[in-house]
C-alpha cells in the first residue's frame, strides 16, 4: 500500500477543540467559540472552546485544590519523574500527530515539526522530568549553634501565556518546569494555534498526572489571558510573546497579588559578520536561515545583518541565492523549507513594514512580494533590503516575518555599537576566526544568548531569554525550573 501523504494524514486527522480542565474536555461555561483557520489555506480547523473569567475561577480554583491537596506538590521527586517521563514517552509515540497540529494550525512546515517542534516537546519534557531527583537543597554555613536551611518550594498555581509560532515547544518550556518543581499549571496557548496545547493535556493526564494539574483553558488574550494575569489566586504568570502584551502582564500582576512575573518577549538580534570571517559561505547561508527558518516568525530571527565593509559587496552578492532557497510553499510537503504567514494580520503587518522601508530608501534587494495568492493562505517571499541605516524603521522594530535588514559597519567597536544600537536584548551572533575578538564581542553585547560561528546553537541544558526589552527569567535548563519555586530560609535554633 502507497504510504499517505501528509495532505492525506492531514484530512483524517481528528483533535479536540475544548478546553481541558479538572481531567475533562469541556466547553467554555459560557458555551462560545471561536474559529481557528489553517493559515496555508485559510480552511476552518474547528470551533474552539472560548474561555473567559468564569473558565479561569473554575480552573484557578481546581488548580488551588490540587496543589494544596499536594498530590502532586507532595509527590517523592523519584515518582514525578516517573510520571512525566511517561508523558514525554506518550508525546514521543504521537510526534506526528503533535507535528501535524502545529503544522496545520500555525502554517509550520511540516518537515520543521517533524524534526524539531514535536520531538523537541517530547526532549523537553524528559529533561526537566530528569532533573527531578538531582536537585539538592542547601545547608547555610552559618553559626555552630543552629542549623540554617534554604529550601525551594514549588510555587503554586501557575498560569503559562504562550504564542503561536512554536505551539507546542513555547508551552512544554514552560509547563514541564512548572511541573517538575511541582506546581499546578493553566497553559493559555494562543487563539491562533491552540490545538497542540489541547492535545498535550490529554496526553499528560493519560500519562497519570492527576487531573486539575494540568489544565488548557483556549481564548483570547484580553479575555482568558487577562483574566489569568489579574487573578489574585494565580502565583506565577509566565509568558511568552509580544513586548507589549508583556508590559501590560506586568502590570497586570501589580494591580492584583504581585504575582512572580516571568516574560519572554520580543526581539530585534544583530547579526554580525567581521571581515577575518572563516567561512564566508556558511556566514552567508546561516544568515539566510536565520531570517527565513519558521517564516522569520521567530523572537530570536537574526533580523539585523551587520557587515563589515571589505566583505560586504561579497555578501551581498551571495545573499540572493542563498535567500532564493528559501521560498515558501505547501507546509504539508516534506520538501518545504518556509511555510504560510500566521494570518492576514500578521501578513498585512510584513507588507506594511516592506513598503515602509522602500519609503525611508533602503534598497529591495530580493523579494517584497505576496505570493501562492490562489492557495487561501498567506505566503510572502523572503525579503531583504540593503542599505539600511539605524534611523530607519526596519532596523528598530520587531517585523516577526522574513524580512532581513543589511547594514555596513566599518570598524569592530561600530558593529558592536550598531549591535547594540536596540531597546531589545534576546541574541545575537558573530563570526569572526579571531577567538580573542570572539570573546570580547560577546562580553560587550548587550543580550541573552550570543552565537559564535552559528545561529540558534542551543539545547535543552542552555537557558533562553532576554535583556532589555526582551522580557526577564529563563526558559530552559535548571535556571528555569528554579524560576517556579519559592525560597524557604528554615533556621533551628540548636539547644
Ligand atoms: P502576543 O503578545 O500577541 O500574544 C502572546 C500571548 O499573549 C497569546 O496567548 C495572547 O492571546 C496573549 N495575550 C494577548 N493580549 C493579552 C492580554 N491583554 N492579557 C493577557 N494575555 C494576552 O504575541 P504573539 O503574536 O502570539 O507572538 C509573537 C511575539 O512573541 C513576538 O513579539 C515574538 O518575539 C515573541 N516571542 C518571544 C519568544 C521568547 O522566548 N522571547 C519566543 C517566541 C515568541
Amino acid at each position: 500500500m502507497a504510504t499517505q501523504t501528509w495532505s492525506e494524514k492531514a484530512a483524517t486527522l481528528h483533535y479536540s477543540t475544548q478546553a481541558f480542565i479538572n481531567g475533562q474536555l469541556t466547553d467554555a461555561i459560557s458555551g462560545q467559540t471561536f474559529d481557528c483557520f489553517n493559515p496555508a489555506t485559510g480552511e476552518q480547523l474547528g470551533s474552539i472552546a472560548r474561555c473567559d473569567q468564569a473558565d479561569v475561577d473554575l480552573a484557578v480554583k481546581v488548580a488551588r485544590q490540587q496543589f494544596e491537596s499536594r498530590v502532586w506538590s507532595g509527590l517523592e521527586p523519584a515518582k514525578r519523574k516517573q510520571q512525566l517521563l511517561k508523558f514525554a514517552a506518550l508525546v514521543e509515540q504521537n510526534v506526528e500527530k503533535l507535528a501535524l497540529l502545529d503544522t496545520l494550525d500555525a502554517g509550520k512546515p511540516i518537515a520543521d515539526t517533524l524534526s524539531y517542534d514535536a520531538p523537541a516537546t517530547a526532549r523537553c519534557i524528559a529533561w526537566n522530568a530528569e532533573a527531578i531527583d538531582k536537585l539538592y537543597d542547601e545547608v547555610a554555613p552559618t553559626t555552630s549553634n543552629a542549623l540554617a536551611l534554604v529550601t525551594r518550594e514549588a510555587v503554586g498555581v501557575v498560569a503559562a501565556i504562550v504564542p503561536w509560532n512554536f505551539p507546542s515547544v513555547m508551552a512544554a518550556w514552560k509547563f514541564a518546569a512548572a511541573l517538575a518543581a511541582g506546581n499546578s499549571i493553566i497553559v493559555k496557548p494562543s487563539e491562533k494555534s491552540p490545538l497542540s496545547a489541547i492535545y498535550l493535556a490529554e496526553l499528560a493526564f493519560e500519562a497519570g498526572i492527576p487531573a486539575g494539574v494540568f489544565q488548557v483553558l483556549p481564548g483570547f488574550g484580553h479575555e482568558a489571558g487577562q483574566a489569568l494575569a489579574l487573578h489574585m489566586d494565580v502565583d506565577c504568570i509566565t509568558f511568552t510573546g509580544s513586548t507589549a502584551v508583556g508590559k501590560k502582564l506586568v502590570s497586570f500582576a501589580g494591580e492584583s497579588n504581585l504575582k512572580r512575573t516571568f516574560m519572554e518577549c520580543g526581539g530585534k538580534s544583530p547579526h554580525v559578520i567581521f571581515s577575518d570571517v572563516k567561512d564566508l559561505d556558511a556566514a552567508v547561508n546561516t544568515a539566510a536561515a536565520a531570517i527565513c527558518y519558521n517564516q522569520g516568525e521567530v523572537c530570536t530571527a537574526g533580523s539585523r545583518l551587520l557587515v563589515q565593509r571589505e566583505i560586504y559587496d561579497q555578501v551581498v552578492e551571495k545573499l540572493v541565492p542563498a535567500i532564493g532557497a528559501w521560498q515558501p510553499a505547501n507546509p504539508l510537503l516534506e520538501s518545504t523549507k518556509v511555510g504560510a504567514i500566521i494570518d492576514q494580520q500578521q501578513l498585512d503587518k510584513i507588507l506594511g513594514y516592506i513598503d515602509i522601508a522602500k519609503k525611508e530608501g533602503a534598497n529591495l534587494l530580493c523579494g517584497g512580494q505576496q505570493v501562492q495568492l490562489g492557495s487561501g493562505g498567506f505566503f510572502v517571499q523572503p525579503t531583504v533590503f540593503t542599505d539600511v541605516t539605524a534611523d530607519m524603521t526596519i532596523f528598530k522594530e520587531e517585523i516577526f516575518g522574513p524580512v532581513l535588514a543589511v547594514t555596513v559597519f566599518d570598524t569592530v567597536e561600530q558593529g558592536i555599537e550598531l549591535a547594540n544600537d536596540t531597546e531589545y536584548g534576546l541574541a545575537a551572533g558573530i563570526w569572526t576566526s579571531d577567538i580573542s575578538k570572539a570573546i570580547q564581542c560577546s562580553r560587550a553585547l548587550r543580550a541573552g544568548t550570543v552565537f559564535v560561528n552559528n545561529w540558534d546553537g542551543g539545547d535543552m541544558t542552555m537557558p533562553f531569554g532576554g535583556y532589555k526589552q526582551s522580557g526577564n527569567g529563563r526558559d530552559k535548563s535548571l535556571h528555569a525550573i528554579e524560576k517556579y519555586t519559592e525560597m524557604k530560609s528554615t533556621w533551628i535554633e540548636l539547644n
